[in-house]
């Protein structure tokens, strides 16, 4: 993982997908890999989360200890990273994934949150930014229980974070309804391929 992201191109979109957890972006994410008219290249995230059950270690994440993770950040390999919603545990980008990315011919497809996207945003201006939400805010909250797999706290913490991300949803490019997977693929699709023929003609 030594390439750097420091000579990205500036007309390469990075596309990032936010979203609160239970919005139905995982699905959302897999099914773009399949089908985005644009190739997408899903960069994996470092994170100091302990696995959970079925997750693969460089695929759904790379998982670090916070000793492997800081020296990483004093190298400076992540593009931005970020602890996320108050649990203590770190996320973030490699500079490494962005690049292979652009190596691939394709446009790095990120999947995180709210606060490393706006500083994302600030930095590469040609981000693309989708935030994926339900229309109804009670649907969170069943979903994370139905999953039952994480304690009262953690849930908690989580429901919070949420009312957070969705008062920050109004400064990404795109708010994308996912009451209707088919119909909220087919629209970041449209939104994706815009941006090629933008760049194209340009
Ligand atoms: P989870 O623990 O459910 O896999 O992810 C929790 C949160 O971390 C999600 O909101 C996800 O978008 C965010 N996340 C995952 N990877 C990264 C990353 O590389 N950077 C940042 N800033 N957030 C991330």
């Amino acid at each position: 993982m030594s390439a750097s992201s420091d000579n990205l191109h500036p007309d390469t979109p990075i596309v990032v997908l936010s979203g609160p957890t239970a919005s139905g972006k995982t699905t959302i994410v897999n099914r773009l890999m399949q089908e985005s008219p644009v190739k997408l290249i899903k960069a994996i995230s470092a994170t100091t989360r302990p696995r959970r059950k079925g997750e693969v270690d460089g695929e759904d994440y790379y998982f670090l200890t916070q000793e492997e993770f800081e020296e990483r950040q004093k190298n400076d390999e992540f593009l931005e990273c970020e602890q996320v919603h108050g649990l203590g545990y770190w996320y973030g980008t490699l500079k490494s994934e962005v690049a292979r990315a652009e190596q691939e011919g394709g446009w790095p497809f990120l999947e995180i949150d709210v606060q490393g996207t706006l500083k994302l945003k600030e930095q590469f201006p040609q981000t693309i930014t989708l935030f994926v939400r339900t229309s109804s805010d009670e649907e969170y909250e069943k979903r994370i229980r139905s999953r039952g797999t994480e304690s009262e706290e953690v849930i908690e913490k989580r429901l919070e974070t949420i009312r957070k991300e969705l008062e920050l949803a109004e400064h990404y490019n795109h708010v994308i309804i996912n009451d209707e997977l088919d119909r909220a693929v087919a629209e970041i699709g449209t939104i994706l391929k815009q941006r090629e023929q933008e760049l194209n003609a340009g």
